[in-house]
């Protein structure tokens, strides 16, 4: 499939191989993608993919200037098709494919650079992608959100705890989902724009937490183990006694 699709990125639309292959094989990657779940059912799994880049590098740079051949490999292949999925996420499937259509409209039998993309991008979608392509394509940024830290306060009712989270400053709404020690969970919503914590109220201690659970909605964030909090025995320790204490106090009507 994926050399299938080479007809268009490479043969038709001619970037340049040597010196921005991502154009050609980040756009076939993403495209061969695309054909696998609409023809085939196969859902890929841009997330888990991300995973795969250790050392993520600009995507505009001449390929003999990659570290090594996995680098060149997890970038150019990998990294430049999540940054394709990541616009579609952005724009939607619909003015997706307007993008595509009109870059292949301008450019076939010719040959394009990453500016060029950029230019038809922007026309189509009539907005400014400065700072993303300065971050996803001219520069190695990824998307690793994370828990930072998570501080628990006894109330009268049960528990009041303090998420601290970190990640790239973007209008999203992320879901930190948060289970309890008696099985339940529960979906709080953070947007990383407004804010660098969740707090919330509880009456069961919390067993874990986990930051853009299944099914992932961040497309480049490469370090999913930061995403997971799991309350450590001592910290679970003290909120049962302090639940306990609490408990007892109210029975005794301290
Ligand atoms: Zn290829």
């Amino acid at each position: 499939m994926h050399e299938i699709v080479h007809q268009y990125f490479y043969g038709l639309v001619a970037s340049n191989e040597f010196e921005e292959a991502w154009l050609d094989e980040g756009f076939t990657s993403y495209i061969e993608d695309k054909i696998m779940a609409d023809a085939f059912e196969y859902q890929p799994a841009p997330a888990v993919e991300a995973a795969s880049v250790f050392v993520p590098e600009p995507l505009v740079l001449e390929g003999w200037k990659y570290g090594s051949s996995y680098a060149y490999q997890s970038n150019v292949y990998v990294r430049g098709k999540l940054v394709l999925h990541e616009i579609e996420r952005l724009i939607g499937w619909q003015k997706m494919q307007v993008a595509l259509r009109e870059y292949v409209r301008r450019f076939m039998y010719r040959h394009p650079t990453t500016t060029d993309w950029q230019t038809t991008l922007e026309d189509v979608t009539g907005q400014s992608w400065r700072s993303f392509f300065d971050a996803y394509i001219y520069s190695d940024f990824m998307q690793d959100y994370s828990i930072e830290a998570v501080a628990t306060e006894a109330t009268e009712t049960g528990w009041t705890s303090r998420v601290e989270l970190a990640g790239p400053v973007e209008e999203r709404k992320l879901v930190l989902q948060v289970t309890f020690d008696d099985g339940s969970k529960r979906d709080l919503s953070w947007n990383p724009a407004t804010d660098n914590k969740v707090t919330f109220e509880h009456d069961s201690p919390v067993r874990s937490l986990q930051l853009d659970p299944v099914p992932y909605k961040v497309i480049l964030d490469h370090v999913r183990a930061n995403n997971n909090y799991q309350v450590r025995s001592s910290n679970w320790l003290a909120s049962w006694l302090s639940h306990l204490l609490q408990l007892f106090s109210q029975l005794l009507g301290w």
